[in-house]
């Protein structure tokens, strides 16, 4: 039998907008030593907005847009809406595999077409220009690079309240994420978190997830497919509802429907209240 007091706080949790799967994640969460965030649409806001574009030449500007966004009109995510909005309406190519944590490929006849990040373009065996500060998704035809879209988010309004309110907790907090090392050290230091990995793919999280659980209990909070295998992975797995994708919010044991950090902290301090009434 589940205990009253349980009732109680997933109650009072989702009145907040904060959904409890069953009330042993509540347990869980009182118990966490480390919180771990995802950067990109859970401390920044994940709505991208263009702030570059160069290209080898070959192709305009605005040419080189509409072919990254139709390869983009596949993907959901919030690099891809971002590059499908500015470049306007255009038709999708049809065949198109995604790589969670990479980017995309589609194949347009004869012609191969790359789109995403410098890891993914190595990858395939191409080399890349030097880079700006920004989030960047480069464009790869055949084998050569025509170009790269440069675009920016914005750290979330809380994020830095809720890190600096979970370190006084006493709590580690570590960020992980598949963007550049430049992105994450700039917005891991916005917000004094403790420790920043990036560049990581999907695997590779988890992997970072399981060394911080060798010393303690782990918390990961996260929104993208990409961050799937680590919230199911960590001993209690949080994401965003509202921006979230299906597989993430499928895999997570608390959803956060106000994609707000510092739910995570309320839910933190639910789950301690709720321990104390139940015991
Ligand atoms: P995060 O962990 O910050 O949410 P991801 O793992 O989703 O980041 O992506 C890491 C990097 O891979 C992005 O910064 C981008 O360069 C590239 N990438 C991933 N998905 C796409 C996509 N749909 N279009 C273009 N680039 C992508
Ligand atoms: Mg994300």
């Amino acid at each position: 039998s589940i205990p009253l007091g349980y009732f109680g706080g997933i109650g009072a949790g989702s009145r907040r907008g904060i959904l409890v799967k069953g009330g042993e994640y509540l347990d869980v969460l009182a118990e966490v030593d480390t919180v771990v965030f995802d950067k990109t649409g859970t401390l920044t806001t994940g709505r991208f907005e263009v702030t570059d574009v160069a290209t080898n030449g070959e192709l305009t500007i605005d040419e080189l847009l509409r072919l990254a966004a139709r390869v983009e009109m596949a993907s959901t995510h919030p690099l891809a809406k971002a590059i499908v909005e500015h470049a306007g309406p255009v038709l999708p190519f049809t065949m198109i595999k995604e790589e969670p944590g990479y980017g995309l490929m589609a194949i347009d006849g004869e012609d191969r077409i790359y789109v995403g990040s410098a890891r993914y373009v190595q990858k395939l065996g191409y080399p890349i220009p030097a880079e700006t500060s920004g989030t960047i998704v480069h464009i790869v035809k055949n084998d050569r690079w025509l170009g790269r879209i440069e675009l920016r988010d914005q750290v979330k309004p809380d994020a830095k309240d809720t890190i600096q309110a979970l370190k006084r907790y006493g709590y580690q907090t570590v960020m992980l994420t598949g963007d550049r090392q430049k992105v994450a050290v700039a917005v891991g230091s916005a917000i004094g978190i403790d420790e920043v990995r990036s560049e990581l793919l999907p695997h590779q999280k988890v992997a970072e997830i399981e060394r911080l659980a060798e010393t303690g209990k782990v918390a990961f909070v996260g929104d993208g497919l990409n961050d799937a295998a680590a919230l199911a992975r960590a001993d209690v797995g949080l994401v965003m509802g509202g921006v979230g994708s299906d597989a993430a919010v499928t895999a997570a044991d608390l959803v956060l429907m106000n994609d707000a950090p510092r739910d995570v902290v309320e839910a933190i301090e639910l789950s301690r209240r709720t321990r104390r009434i139940v015991w």
